[in-house]
C-alpha cells in the first residue's frame, strides 16, 4: 500500500490545509467500527489488532457501552469538580479494590495522570528536604509528551528538541540491577517505571529489578510509581500487569488511562495513604477529569472486562503460540513476547512497510521503536479473528520477505 490516500477525500484535505502537522497519518479515513472491525470511507474492513493503541479493549460500538453513553449524556455530560457527582466515588472504589491501593485520581489522558504522579514525586521528597527531588525513571522508557512527562520518558528523541526539560531525572536500563542501586540515593524522591515498556518496544521489565526497586525506593523514602497507562486494565490478562508477580508487587502510585472509558478520554492517579499524603487541598485539579460521563462509562467497561479477565491470558497465549510458529517460516521474525494481549513481535528490519502492506491486507497494526510489531487487540478478540491475524500476517511477512531465491 503506498503511503498516500488516492484520491484525497475532504477530510484529508482539510487536515493537510489547516491541523498541526505533527502526526505521520496512515492512509485511510476511518469511519465507523463494530467489533474487532474498522470500515473505512472508501468501505474497506480491517481487522483492529491496534485497538486506537490499547484504548478501544472493549471493540467498536460495545452494545452496553452505547447504552450507558447515550443514556448518561441525555442526564449529564459534565459538572466541573465544584461539586460531587453520582460516579466518580464509585468509580474510585472500584480501582482502589481492583489496584490494592487506597485513592484516587482522575486526569484525562496519560499525560496528565504520569503529571499528578510526578508533582506528588516533588513534594514528597520536599517535605524531607528542598535537595530530595531526583527521580530514577528507565531507559526506553514512554511516559507522555507534556514536559513532565517528557522529562521522564528515557527515549532522547522524543527529549531533544524540548530540552531543558524538568532537571533531576536520571536513566538506567531496565534490568541493570548495579545501576540501579548506583542511581538511587538519599535525595532520591521517586522511581518510575512501566512493567512492561509498551512503545519502547513491548518489553517486559524483569520482576526482580522491580522487587530491587521497591527495596531501594522504601530505604531512601521514595515514592515507586508504576505507569501502567498501556499495560494495565486487563491488558496482561490481570488487572494491572504488577499482578503478575507472586505475591503482587505494590507501588506506592499507580497510573492508568487508555482503556478506561472504553473510548472516551480518562486517566486515573491510585496511590496509597503515603503518597495521597504529599497532596493537600488546592495543590491540584483539572477542569474535565472525572466527568460524569466518562466515569459512569468507565464503571460499565470494567464490569465488562472483569467479564473478560479469564479468557484474555488464554487468547494471548494462543495468539503467541499461533505467531510462534510463523517463526519457522519467517526468519524476519526475531522473538514473540508478551503478555496476555500486548504482544511484541520483533523483527529483523524496520516495519513500517509491514503495517502498510497488512492495512491493504485488511488488518491493522502498529510499529514501535523502529522494528517492533505491536499488536494490542481488543479483549473480545474470538479465535476464528485470531486465525485470520494470522493468515494476514504470514501472508504480509511472505511478501516482505521477497521471492523465494
Ligand atoms: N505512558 C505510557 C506507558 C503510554 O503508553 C502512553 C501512551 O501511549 C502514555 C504514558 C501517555 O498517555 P496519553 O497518550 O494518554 O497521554
Amino acid at each position: 500500500m503506498a503511503e498516500t490516500v488516492a484520491a484525497a477525500p475532504p477530510a484529508v484535505e482539510l487536515e493537510r490545509n489547516y491541523l498541526l502537522q505533527n502526526y505521520a497519518r496512515l492512509p485511510i479515513v476511518l469511519t465507523k467500527g463494530k467489533g474487532s472491525h474498522v470500515w473505512d470511507a472508501e468501505g474497506n474492513r480491517y481487522l483492529d489488532l491496534i485497538s486506537g493503541i490499547g484504548v478501544n479493549a472493549l471493540g467498536h460500538a460495545h452494545p452496553r457501552i452505547v447504552k450507558v453513553i447515550r443514556d448518561q449524556a441525555a442526564r449529564l455530560i459534565h459538572s466541573s469538580n465544584l461539586y460531587y457527582h453520582e460516579f466518580q466515588g464509585p468509580l474510585a472504589q472500584r480501582l482502589c479494590e481492583a489496584s490494592g491501593l487506597q485513592r484516587a485520581f482522575f486526569a484525562n489522558s496519560g499525560t496528565e495522570a504520569m503529571e499528578l504522579a510526578m508533582k506528588m514525586i516533588h513534594s514528597h521528597g520536599r517535605r524531607t528536604s528542598p535537595e530530595k527531588y531526583e527521580i530514577v525513571a528507565l531507559e526506553n522508557s514512554f511516559h507522555g509528551r507534556s514536559m513532565g512527562a517528557l522529562s521522564l520518558t528515557g527515549q532522547p528523541k522524543y527529549r531533544a528538541p524540548f530540552e531543558p526539560v524538568v532537571p533531576g531525572v536520571k536513566f538506567v536500563p531496565a534490568g541493570d540491577v548495579a545501576a540501579l542501586e548506583a542511581a538511587v540515593g538519599p535525595n532520591t524522591a521517586g522511581i518510575v517505571l512501566e512493567w512492561i515498556q509498551g512503545e519502547g518496544g513491548v518489553c517486559p521489565v524483569e520482576p526482580g529489578f522491580t522487587a530491587r526497586a521497591k527495596q531501594l525506593a522504601e530505604e531512601h523514602d521514595a515514592l515507586l510509581v508504576f505507569d501502567e497507562i498501556q499495560c494495565g486494565l486487563g491488558r496482561t490478562g490481570r488487572w494491572f500487569a504488577y499482578q503478575l508477580a507472586d505475591p503482587p508487587l505494590l507501588p506506592d502510585v499507580m497510573v492508568t488511562a487508555k482503556p478506561l472509558a472504553a473510548g472516551l478520554p480518562l486517566g486515573a492517579v491510585l496511590m496509597n495513604e503515603r503518597a495521597a499524603a504529599s497532596i493537600g487541598p488546592g495543590m491540584h485539579g483539572t477542569t474535565f477529569g472525572g466527568g460524569a460521563l466518562a466515569c459512569r462509562v468507565a464503571l460499565e467497561a470494567m464490569a465488562i472486562v472483569e467479564e473478560l479477565l479469564p479468557e484474555i491470558e488464554r487468547l494471548g497465549e494462543h495468539f503467541r503460540q499461533e505467531l510462534r510458529n510463523l517463526t519457522l517460516k519467517h526468519h524476519m521474525i526475531r522473538e514473540v513476547r508478551g503478555y496476555g494481549l500486548m504482544i511484541g513481535i520483533e523483527l529483523d528490519r524496520p516495519g513500517r512497510q509491514i503495517v502498510l502492506d497488512a492495512m491493504a491486507a485488511g488488518a491493522l497494526i502498529n510499529c514501535t521503536h523502529d522494528s517492533v510489531i505491536r499488536l494490542l487487540p481488543p479483549y473480545i478478540i474470538t479465535e476464528a479473528e485470531i486465525a485470520k491475524a494470522i493468515k494476514i500476517l504470514d501472508k504480509v511477512f511472505k511478501k516482505a520477505a521477497g521471492p523465494a531465491a
